[in-house]
């Protein structure tokens, strides 16, 4: 997937299945064409890539030449077709072929076919690498199409996204699926870690654990890791500042993601109100809190078997353990009213096989 101003696009034809297409229009039109040295004329500014391409593939004598109009402004058409370079010279009593891009509604195409007819060419026909059949509604039959495609915005290849993504050698489409961002909510031990590394294979997402970022950042002896260990060896929470400031920057280093799962993220009203700010911001939201139950009874003994294992100090102390569900009564579990508010709160059983657990949550998700 690439970023192109506000934008994502996933990869839709290969370079590969392009120079294929352009190749069968070279080889038609030179059957057609091969005593008659045509004059191609590209359509700027999207067609330079395909006109090169194109020229390369042509295995006759022929001239090239240039036209300029200009419709698109953005993802939708604005109607209004410039003509910013006119027609060349040099086509009088000529065999004219205009090299497209993409034919889509047919408003430039119209506009072409308007200006070539005032032209006095010995005749003129038009090729278009791209074509959108689905809603093509003008009258002129397109002479040559290299491929049909579906009625989805494209850049790449000459075309572009506001002015953005014309020196890509393959051809990307808009990802029109927005990006799925959910929260993982639940008690220390609930589970959220271990279902947040099956989810985020599942739906591609990334996994952001603000646990895992301060013990990393203690394990490497960071100021910030240095700020963290001394609240969370108490099992208290981090103050609000300090986590907001470092969970955006773990988003804003993986901007490229198709979504995101926030574990142990936010804890509490301030940071809930953050993150939908933040998030806002970058014209993202949260579509759902996934809470993942449990007793508390159940909670201590995962969290001290955890303990044995992983040689986290804050899960081999039941005191600690409790002043972790403590700090969790007090300022997370708040955040159930402040999602259910939204629409967003999910509530799942977390108690079962793990594999039965992530079933559930996914069925969420699918519904969203
Ligand atoms: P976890 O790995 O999610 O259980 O987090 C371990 C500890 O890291 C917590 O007990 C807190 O001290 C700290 N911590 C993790 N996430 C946050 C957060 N969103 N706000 C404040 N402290 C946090």
């Amino acid at each position: 997937m690439i970023k192109l101003h506000d934008k994502y696009f996933k990869p839709y034809l290969s370079e590969e299945q392009i120079l294929t297409a352009v190749k069968s229009i070279a080889e038609k039109i030179a059957v057609d064409y091969k005593d008659k040295t045509p004059v191609f004329v590209g359509v700027l500014n999207g067609a330079f890539m395909f006109v090169s391409d194109f020229l390369k593939a042509y295995p006759y004598p022929c001239e090239v030449s240039f036209i300029k109009l200009s419709s698109y402004q953005g993802l939708t058409s604005t109607g209004i077709v410039e003509s910013l370079l006119d027609p060349p010279d040099n086509i009088q009593g000529r065999s004219v072929i205009i090299l497209e891009d993409i034919i889509d509604s047919g408003r430039t195409l119209k506009e072409l076919v308007h200006i070539f007819n005032k032209t006095n060419v010995a005749e003129y026909k038009i090729a278009s690498l791209f074509y959108k059949s689905e809603v093509y509604n003008g009258e002129y039959t397109i002479d040559y199409v290299g491929i049909d495609i579906p009625d989805k915005f494209i850049v790449g290849y000459g075309l572009d996204y506001n002015e953005l993504g014309r020196n890509l050698r393959e051809v990307y489409q808009l990802n029109q699926k927005h990006m799925i961002n959910l929260v993982l909510f639940g008690k220390p031990g609930a589970g959220k870690g271990t279902q947040a590394e099956f989810l985020k294979d599942q739906y591609n997402l990334q996994h952001i654990s603000t646990g895992d970022v301060f013990r990393y950042n203690i394990k490497n002896g960071t100021e910030l890791g240095n700020l963290a260990k001394s609240y969370m060896d108490k099992g208290d929470l981090v103050p609000d500042e300090v986590t907001i400031k470092m969970l955006q920057d773990e988003v804003e280093n993986h901007l490229d993601a198709s979504g995101f799962i926030f574990d142990g993220f936010p804890r509490t009203v301030a940071q809930a109100q953050a993150l939908d700010t933040f998030l806002e911001s970058r014209e993202m939201r949260i579509d759902a809190t996934l809470a993942l139950d449990a007793n508390d009874e159940v909670l201590i003994q995962r969290l001290l078997e955890r303990g044995k294992v992983s040689g986290r100090t804050d899960d081999q102390d039941e005191s600690k353990i409790r002043n972790r569900f403590e700090e969790y009564n007090q300022k997370t579990a708040p955040l159930q009213a402040y999602y259910e508010a939204q629409g967003k709160f999910h509530s799942v059983n977390g108690i079962g096989a793990i594999e039965d657990i992530t079933r559930r949550l996914g069925k969420v998700i699918e519904e969203l």
